[in-house]
């Protein structure tokens, strides 16, 4: 019986987009070989890079607006370095949001001057710093649009004199924003998008190539550009089924329709966590992800009879990560409102029951 999958990641995908990604690998498009086995410059596959490209920049708004899509390897990890040789010549500025914000603050380290212009550290990142000002002297101000581990998400962002940088890899597709504010965002693809193996780079193409650096090939967005994503051997299943999803995001009402969606279900989630005693949030309110709810229960000794009781109903993936504990309930696109009131239902039977 499928499980529901509250994993931060990798995670759930459609159900449909499962079954058609499967086919694939039997007989893809019914040619009598798998896309596990075709060549990445086979018409069929050079096919489905472009529709995912396409439709990356279609659902985000970025329609002609100077902007490319690629799909590289190395995970949102190799983008903290790629960023900062692509972008940096002298300082940069970080806003430190927790645990991703300190990988890419050390990463690029490496390459410049780093200065973090603000920070949650003084309260483990339950918040999200505002109110600080980004210098216009700075080549690019970086932030993390959703904290995965715990649980906060930027509502806005600052009006930044600079090329604004975002990891996006936890609410990419989400959630509306204006696209047009950022110049580049990545995002590994095994969060909201597909499995594990491609990572989403969307770069506006005008701040590339004012770095004095020589940027090594496979480090370089152009290169990677000028190759229409294919400069080495894409990961073709990722990126097919990569596409897949984004094809079902679109037949459901693209970004908009799934705002809503998820708007619902992190509502019916945090008003579980608020109303029920035995439960506390991590995240301060007005900052919480619609992604990822960070919750600990209040009395320890409870925590058996909970386990127990989320794997008898199913509930799989929601124990929080080791800097935190607690539990996370992850609830990216693809999971359905249903498995949100299923945890729900098991917190407010365990308050039953206490
Ligand atoms: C998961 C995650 C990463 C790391 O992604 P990899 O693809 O494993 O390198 C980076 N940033 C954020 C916000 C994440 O959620």
């Amino acid at each position: 019986m499928k499980k529901h999958n509250f994993s931060a990641g990798p995670s759930i995908l459609p159900q449909e987009v499962i079954l058609k990604s499967s086919q694939a690998v039997l007989d893809f498009n019914d040619d009598g070989l798998s896309i596990l086995e075709i060549s990445h410059r086979s018409k069929a596959f050079i096919d489905v890079m472009e529709n995912a490209r396409a439709l990356v920049i279609e659902l985000l708004g970025l329609e002609g607006k100077g902007y490319k899509a690629l799909f590289l390897q190395g995970g949102a990890s190799a983008q903290f370095l790629m960023v900062a040789m692509n972008l940096l010549e002298k300082k940069a500025g970080y806003l430190n949001t927790g645990a991703w914000s300190n990988k890419a603050i050390k990463e690029a380290k490496n390459i410049g001057d780093i200065y973090e212009v603000a920070s949650s550290k003084d309260a483990n990142f339950n918040y999200i710093p505002k109110g600080y000002s980004i210098p216009s002297d700075y080549d690019y101000f970086h932030c993390t649009s959703n904290n995965t581990i715990f649980g906060t998400q930027m509502k806005s962002f600052p009006n930044s004199p600079i090329p604004m940088v975002c990891d996006m890899s936890s609410d990419i597709f989400s959630r509306v924003l204006d696209f047009t504010q950022f110049d580049l965002i990545y995002a590994g693809a095994q969060k909201n998008m597909g499995p594990a193996g491609a990572t989403l780079v969307v770069v506006k193409e005008e701040i590339l190539g004012k770095v004095s650096r020589t940027i090594p090939t496979i480090l370089d967005y152009k290169s990677h550009i000028d190759a229409d994503s294919m400069y080495n051997t894409p990961p073709v299943f990722p990126v097919y089924t990569t596409m897949l999803t984004l094809e079902w995001l679109k037949n459901l009402g693209g970004i908009k329709a799934i705002e809503e969606m998820n708007e619902l279900k992190a509502q019916v989630m945090y008003s579980e966590i608020d109303l029920n005693p035995l439960f506390k949030g991590f995240a301060v309110k007005e900052d919480r992800s619609l992604m990822n709810a960070t919750f600990t229960l209040e009395n320890d000794k409870l925590k058996e009879t909970f386990e127990t009781m989320l794997k008898e109903a199913g509930i799989s993936g929601v124990n929080g990560h080791r800097s935190v504990g607690g539990y996370r309930a992850s609830m990216y696109n693809a999971l359905p409102i249903d498995s949100v009131k299923a945890l729900v239902e098991v917190m407010s039977e365990l308050e039953s029951k206490a």
